[in-house]
């Protein structure tokens, strides 16, 4: 049975995002037992207890971050390098910081062989950011987090943005935008999300 892809989502409408949902293979980025779900809106295992988000989660946070194509982007949890394709799609560059070191890998594997030479990928401690690469005019956070990493605010250029999930995490999360302005921050809650947990300390292999 062939399905529209992406699906009707009555609230993307930003159209640079759905034509990077259109041309990701989602199938190149899961477990070849979960293949036969790759078109469906949910998320699915990839091992180690991590997920690729719902492709709809996707869709929201990359419209929310609202991604220029001279930008340059931070990624926390790179996980199956989905986000992170869809991300290089929008992006010049996209930077993309994993704890477990096996999935790291395969993601860069994967877009590799899918082509993109934008993507860049780093096995550490998300909560610090990437210092070496700062700053960035987006971050998207792909795990939730009690607070928002205070390096993250530091390595965000002036007048960057964002998207991360806060709260309890292995609970409900309130998915906020966050926009950096000159002396403040102003926040938005987008609503609410389930994600694994930001892990505090030391990366996994
Ligand atoms: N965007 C991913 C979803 C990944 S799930 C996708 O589309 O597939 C969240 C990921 O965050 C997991 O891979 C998990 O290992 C990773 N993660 C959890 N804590 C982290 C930390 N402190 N630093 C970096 N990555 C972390």
């Amino acid at each position: 049975m062939s399905e529209a892809w992406p699906p009707f989502w009555p609230d993307i409408h930003d159209q640079r995002v759905l034509d990077a949902i259109a041309v990701v293979p989602r199938e190149a980025f899961v477990p070849p037992e979960y293949r036969r779900w790759a078109h469906a809106d949910e998320p699915l295992p990839i091992g180690s207890g991590q997920t690729i988000s719902q492709p709809y989660v996707v869709a929201l946070m990359t419209q929310a971050l609202a991604v220029a194509p001279n930008q340059r982007v931070l990624e926390i949890g790179t996980g199956s390098g989905y986000q992170t394709a869809i991300l290089a799609e929008l992006a010049r560059e996209v930077y993309s910081v994993e704890r477990i070191a096996w999935l790291a890998r395969l993601a860069e594997e994967r877009l590799d062989d899918l082509g993109y030479r934008n993507a860049h990928f780093r096995v550490g401690d998300g909560h610090l950011g990437w210092p070496e690469q700062a700053p960035f005019d987006r971050i998207m956070v792909t795990a939730a987090a009690a607070i928002i990493p205070p390096a993250l605010i530091d390595q965000l250029a002036a007048n960057g943005q964002i998207v991360i999930p806060v709260g309890q995490p292995y609970g409900v999360q309130d998915l906020y935008l966050v926009w950096k302005q000159d002396d403040h921050a102003v926040e938005r809650n987008l609503g609410a999300v389930r994600f694994v947990p930001l892990l505090p300390g030391q990366p996994e292999t």
